[in-house]
């Protein structure tokens, strides 16, 4: 293989996982961040967030001496041959994208990088944004965007299902395609703009879908139908793909809200049709409403009720909490005047913009609480046996924003169970009949 030298700068979710996968297929890796604790962090190997694997593997690389971390960007882009720019591009409040992090990073490496050198833009951004970078910067540009999610960033980074590279030569594609030959995946070179678009209609889609779960649930439930058994049997065609119709508290986290809300933006700007993401993002907002009321029906008026949460990251896997709907459901709560006690495996402190306590195992948080509400999909909640939550709460009332718990086992103790668009007396199968 032809080993090439590579600069991470933004040592994230994304650069970390670039870092370690580039590491691992044999490069010679360089990382820098503005932040520098987190530098100092890595070159201990210690990775500022939990996530499955990353660590050891940091380590690894690190004692093999395929990967160092350096506070002075000068230090990590010499010698390199790409430098991959994986920044934060976190919305504005009009929903636009914030490029400040970008664009600071690629002015500072521009004038300490080699000539020959090739940025590789990483982060989600807008259209155009590539070909502004281009013109203004006199080096050589190329926008690969990372489709990985995060609770299997590194192995989403090492078996891609695409790999998408925008570039304004074909060398220079078949430059950045050559560093992950031996994934042996299919990888297409395009445009800036195609390659930028093909990354945010990727996650629009993904949303459209989670939203599209999330209306055939709310319908379910008016009718007495499971729609984990309607959108098992919708996804099982072909052509519509099981993936992502999963009904339950919404999506969030730090890409699929900004993303949509970004092309939101940009497609208000251009005045071209809005109206699919416009309603993603619509049904997305009522969805924590929707599971507020769930108790609201179970409980009555939520005032000085006591709540058990279990899960505050957007989703398992993860400590990150930013845009966790798990968040703003407690936030909804807390405004009717409920008493909130949550349990996270990963989140070891509650996010300042929340008002509620945090306890150290799942069953202290719901001891002595009225009910019992499910906002992340960790394996370890589904694992807990039913009988021991119809010991410790309350009013004995069990909402599932998930979908994860057993409906049956939960009712057999005599607890009440909502799911969300789920029958609690469904097996959510179904049947093979021959
Ligand atoms: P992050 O917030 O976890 O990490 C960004 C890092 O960049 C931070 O460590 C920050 O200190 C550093 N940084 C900021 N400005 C810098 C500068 N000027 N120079 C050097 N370092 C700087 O972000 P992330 O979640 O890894 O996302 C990065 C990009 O990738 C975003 O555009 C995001 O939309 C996209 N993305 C994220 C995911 C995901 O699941 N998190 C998946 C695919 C794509």
């Amino acid at each position: 293989m032809n080993s090439k030298k590579i600069c991470i700068v933004g040592t994230g979710y994304v650069g970390m996982a670039s870092a370690i996968g580039f590491a691992d297929l044999g490069h010679d890796v360089t990382g820098y961040d503005i932040d520098i604790e987190r530098v100092r962090g890595l070159q201990r190997g210690v990775t500022p967030y939990r996530e499955a694997g990353i660590e050891e593997a940091l380590r690894a690389n690190l004692a093999a001496g395929r990967i160092t971390f350096h506070e002075d960007l000068e230090a990590a882009g010499a010698g390199a041959d790409y430098v991959v720019v994986a920044v934060g591009t976190p919305s504005l409040p009009d929903g636009s994208a914030d490029l400040s992090a970008v664009h600071a990073a690629v002015e500072a490496l521009v004038p300490v990088i080699s000539k020959d050198a090739v940025i590789v833009l990483r982060s989600t951004v807008p259209v155009g944004t590539t070909d502004r970078l281009a013109d203004a910067h006199d080096a050589t540009f190329v926008y690969a965007p990372e489709f990985l999610r995060e609770g299997s960033a590194l192995h989403d980074f090492l078996h891609p299902d695409r790999i998408v590279i925008g570039a304004e030569a074909e060398s220079h594609a078949e430059g950045y395609a050559a560093l992950l030959e031996s994934l042996g995946r299919p990888a297409f070179a395009t445009t800036y703009r195609n390659a930028e678009l093909i990354k945010s209609f990727s996650n629009a889609f993904l949303a459209l879908k989670i939203s599209f779960a999330n209306e055939v649930a709310t319908f379910c439930d008016a009718v007495d139908a499971d729609a984990l058994a309607v959108l098992r049997g919708v996804g099982h065609d072909r052509r519509i793909g099981a993936a992502f119709l999963t009904p339950g508290i919404g999506f969030g986290g730090p890409c699929f809200e900004k993303d949509v809300k970004a092309l939101l933006h940009a497609s208000g700007e251009l005045g071209v049709g809005r109206e699919l993401l416009a309603a993603t993002m619509r049904v997305n907002s009522a969805q924590p409403k929707y599971i507020v009321r769930m108790l609201e029906e179970e409980l009555g008026d939520l005032a000085g009720a006591h709540i058990a949460v279990w899960g505050l990251a957007f989703k398992a896997g993860t400590d990150d909490v930013r845009d966790s709907i798990a968040v703003r459901i407690v936030n909804e709560l807390v405004a009717r005047g409920a008493h909130t006690v949550a349990y996270d495996p990963a989140v070891r402190e509650a996010p300042p913009e929340i008002n509620c306590e945090l306890r150290h195992t799942a069953m202290d948080a719901i001891e002595h609480a009225d009910a019992l509400l499910v906002l992340t999909e960790w394996d370890e909640f589904a694992a807990i046996s039913p009988w021991a939550i119809a010991k410790r709460l309350i009013r004995g009332v069990v909402v599932d924003g998930r979908n994860i718990l057993d409906p049956q086992a939960i009712a057999a103790t005599g607890l009440v169970y909502r799911g969300v668009g789920r029958r609690p007396t469904s097996d959510t199968q179904l049947e093979a009949v021959s």
